[in-house]
């Protein structure tokens, strides 16, 4: 037994890094052996991948070889496998901005009756029976289930990924098999209409109970239309964006058949180590809270619609505070901090209605995610009242034998036991649930309440009454990569770069004159849409090169040199050129190419260099040790620096960089992130001033790598150093750097100069649920037109556990006209005061309050209140 056990387990590990090997389309692998080669045939895959089954960057199932190993495991009972200048008024309650949180009622008051971790709460398993209200639902799905045998139940909790299946071939298919025995409930990342019809056909027409499947996709950033990946979307502050970008996706998404997408991804990070940064909305709770209503809302609507698909929020919990942001790593940290400071923006989704939870595949307390009770039912349904289903993330149950907590058939049952009801791509569910029926291990009534949330989805999303809802080839002709939802990518994307510096006013360029474009992201337009950006036609995206062109015309000479390799390192390189984003590699000495550079350069009146980050050196296990600029790059901006000329350095990257030494001597910088399609349209856009930058940093940007964890939102301690200083003798400080980052959260420079007046508060002093309001008149004296993110943050002062130094509690995207000035008005409630103490009860407390407003988290002007119960 425990020869197969470990035998299992090698043979797991080879399927999983076969999985990830494969992840991109038209990989054709057919043994472990040529996992040596995958790279570069993923990547030569990746690019004719568009018009094959499978997307680029979805990850398929282990091929056929690789099966045995999910057999092996298995019981064997089954087969595997603005206005004129002058002073207005705007207001909003800080719980949201005004023109969109109304549709989202805060429930936080649901959650007063929280008691002690692990203490006082119900410790049942999920219920049987119908957990929704709509009746007409409960009974079509009771009568549903009374027909199904105990397999085809369980079939519905499968959700395997793609396969090879291809139009017109469906039937003919492994998968296909599967679905017409009933054993399939959903499948994942097939893209077009075409082909999801198909399988669809079998599924409705060939199985026994002739039950649609669901369709999902990783849809994060955009469809076709790619907007700036996560992290970046986060930095406009706009919430009306936010939600439009998830609108589009999910109308484009669902003109090519897909029906459910694997967003919003929500993880609090606050390590920049960790590549899964760039998928998240950064480091703070109440404006990751505010993204995730707010992508939920743009995806679900109401579920009604043939361009309304369900979200599902992920990876939930704590999968962005992994130990040394290594990917997949461990996960450790007190309840308090989890509900105070990692678990709102999930709360936040379920409070929107998301549809779907994705179990994360870190532990939490000692017990991976996906086999949680405590998260997925505990807090997911008891606390939350969450009603939809929970998914996988991938192979997240099989992952648990490498966590060492027992074989396939026993982590199968934990996760059930825990709440989790689909099995993503590892079949545990499928090949074990049975046996472990019959040895009492788990209940029927586990799998039917399972079973019944994956029906109760499918219901929701109008799949039993037209299984081909979002099959509409019309839609699909018309509706996708439209010139409209370019123009809006264009916009957006523009509204989340992050003018970092601008000294001398160096920008914006004018439009004339010869301008100097150097970088090896420069003219690259596979890297523009960033990671994630499975559904892409990478040849459609605008390259920097391309968008200034586009945008100066005639007006300006635009010189090209590409000045150096992304890495000096040409292995680091290949591994950060993943699916299908190859930088296409110069074979030229390192000096050479930048002597070309210079030389180019010597000819223009401006420089622009584009560098940082390829898109796949972040996102999923692409963390980093050390996150500088690639030492070449830092070689050639160097050179470039010296010739004298004015440069512009416009950064890509996917997570926060320590750019100090950049910051220091490079004279303007305006970080782009990954901007998605129309990424070079929107950077000429902002370069020349046609757009005015306005995006605010969601994330603290340290100056090294040893200051990280590095937040805006920390605790004081009991020695903290003077404001100002850098180094104090027995205070929390480091010997060799400043406690202070090179840009603080909620940071960004407009081509305008916003000035802030003194808070006016309407009264200092306030009892129980009374209000305050806050008043702050902002003026634009700068010179041209400009967005503000007027930002709100408040300090509990004494509380009966230690509190943060700041909290974001509101903020307001403004427009200012030259000249203008705006009354922004802020209402605070108790609500705006509540947090979990050490008992995790949700409540307020009597005392001090600092409340701050400014246009960063460092800058505010502040006014103390006394507020008592
Ligand atoms: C990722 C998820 C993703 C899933 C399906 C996993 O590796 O962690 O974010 O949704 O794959 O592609």
């Amino acid at each position: 037994m425990k020869k197969l056990s470990v035998l299992t387990s090698v043979l797991l590990l080879t399927a999983a890094t076969f999985a990830q090997s494969t992840r991109q389309a038209g990989a054709s692998i057919s043994s472990p052996s040529d996992l040596a080669s995958s790279t570069s045939s993923a990547s030569a895959g990746a690019r004719t991948g568009i018009s094959s089954l499978v997307v680029p960057h979805a990850r398929q199932t282990p091929p056929a070889a690789m099966s045995p190993s999910i057999q092996l495991v298995s019981t064997g009972t089954s087969s595997p496998a603005g206005t004129s200048p002058s002073t207005r008024n705007v207001s909003t309650s800080a719980s949201g901005t005004s023109t969109w949180s109304a549709a989202f009622p805060s429930r936080t008051s649901s959650s007063s009756a929280w008691s002690a971790p692990g203490v006082g709460l119900s410790s049942s398993a999920p219920g049987p029976g119908p957990a929704s209200s709509d009746p007409a639902m409960n009974t079509f799905i009771t009568n549903l289930m009374a027909k199904m045998t105990l397999d085809e139940k369980l079939g519905q909790l499968n959700l395997p990924g793609a396969g090879d299946i291809t139009t017109g071939q469906a039937s003919n298919s492994d998968i296909a098999g599967k679905i017409k025995a009933g054993k399939v409930g959903g499948l994942f990342n097939i893209k077009s209409v075409a082909k999801i019809r198909d399988v669809q056909k079998v599924a409705v027409e060939q199985s026994r109970l002739k039950i649609p499947l669901i369709f999902g996709m990783d849809v994060i950033h955009g469809y076709e239309t790619v907007f700036p990946i996560p992290l970046g979307l986060s930095c406009s502050w706009d919430m009306g964006a936010v939600e439009k970008s998830a609108r589009i996706a999910a109308t484009e998404a669902s003109a090519d058949g897909i029906c459910w997408t694997f967003s919003p991804m929500v993880d609090i990070a606050r390590d920049p180590r960790w590549g899964r940064i760039a998928e998240g909305n950064g480091e703070d709770p109440y404006l990751g809270s505010m993204i995730a209503k707010a992508m939920v809302k743009g995806y679900q609507r109401d579920l009604s619609g043939n361009s309304d698909i369900m979200a599902c929020v992920k990876h939930y919990a704590l999968y962005g505070a992994a130990e040394a942001g290594r990917d997949y790593n461990t996960t450790d940290m007190s309840h308090v901090r989890m509900f105070n400071e990692y678990l709102p923006p999930y709360k936040a989704a379920v409070d929107a209605g998301v549809g779907s939870v994705m179990a994360s595949f870190n532990e939490v307390d000692g017990v991976p995610a996906t086999a949680n009770k405590f998260l997925q039912t505990d807090v997911l349904r008891n606390r939350w009242g969450f009603k939809g289903f929970v998914v996988t993330d991938y192979t997240g149950i099989n992952e648990m034998i490498e966590h060492g907590l027992g074989d396939l058939q026993t982590v199968s049952a934990l996760a059930l036991k825990a709440g989790v009801d689909m099995d993503m791509v590892g079949e545990g569910f499928l090949t074990t649930l049975k046996k472990s029926l019959t040895e009492g291990k788990i209940t029927q009534a586990q799998i039917d309440n399972a079973c019944r949330k994956i029906l109760e989805a499918k219901y929701k999303l109008g799949l039993f009454k037209d299984p081909y809802k979002y099959c509409d080839e019309k839609r699909a002709a018309t509706e996708i990569f439209t010139d409209a939802n370019r123009q809006e990518a264009r916009k957006i994307a523009a509204d989340c770069f992050v003018l970092l510096k601008n000294q001398g006013s160096i920008l914006p360029l004018k439009k004339g004159g010869t301008i100097a474009l150097v970088g090896p992201l420069a003219d690259n337009k596979e890297n523009m849409p960033g990671t994630w950006s499975v559904a892409a036609d990478f040849t459609k995206s605008i390259s920097v090169l391309q968008g200034l062109k586009d945008v100066v015309g005639s007006q300006a000479k635009i010189v090209y040199a590409r000045g150096s390799n992304l890495d000096a390192d040409s292995i680091f390189e290949e591994r950060a050129g993943m699916f299908g984003k190859s930088l296409n590699r110069d074979h030229r000495a390192a000096a050479d190419i930048i002597q070309e550079a210079v030389q180019t350069a010597s000819q223009a009146d401006v420089i622009v260099a584009a560098l940082g980050e390829s898109a796949e050196m972040t996102g999923e296990s692409s963390s980093r040790s050390w996150i500088g600029i690639p030492q070449v790059q830092e070689d050639l901006l160097k050179a470039l620096l010296k010739t004298g000329k004015p440069v512009v350095l416009v950064l890509f990257t996917g997570r926060p960089l320590t750019i100090k030494w950049e910051n220091d001597n490079v004279p303007a910088i305006l970080n782009v992130w990954f901007g998605g399609s129309e990424a070079g349209h929107a950077i000429a856009d902002v370069l020349f001033g046609d757009v005015n930058p306005s995006g605010k940093l969601s994330t603290t940007w340290p100056q090294n790598v040893g200051q990280i964890p590095l937040y805006y939102n920390h605790k004081n301690t009991g020695r903290p150093l003077a404001d100002g200083a850098w180094f104090q003798k027995f205070r929390s400080n480091y010997l060799d750097v400043s406690n202070d980052p090179v840009y603080p959260f909620g940071y960004g420079l407009s081509y305008a100069h916003f000035t802030y007046g003194d808070p006016i508060m309407s009264s200092k002093s306030l009892r129980g649920d009374q209000k305050l309001t806050v008043t702050v008149k902002v003026t634009n004296d700068g010179s041209v037109d400009g967005k503000e993110v007027v930002q709100l943050y408040i300090r509990d002062l004494v509380g009966s556990i230690t509190r943060p130094v700041k909290e974001l509690k509101g903020f307001q995207k403004i427009f200012l006209k030259a000249g203008e000035s705006k009354n922004v008005t802020f209402t605070i409630s108790t609500e705006d005061l509540k947090f979990y103490n050490g008992d995790l009860k949700y409540d307020w407390e009597s005392g001090d309050f600092d409340i701050m407003v400014g246009g960063n988290s460092r800058d505010t002007k502040s006014v103390r209140i006394n507020w008592v119960k």
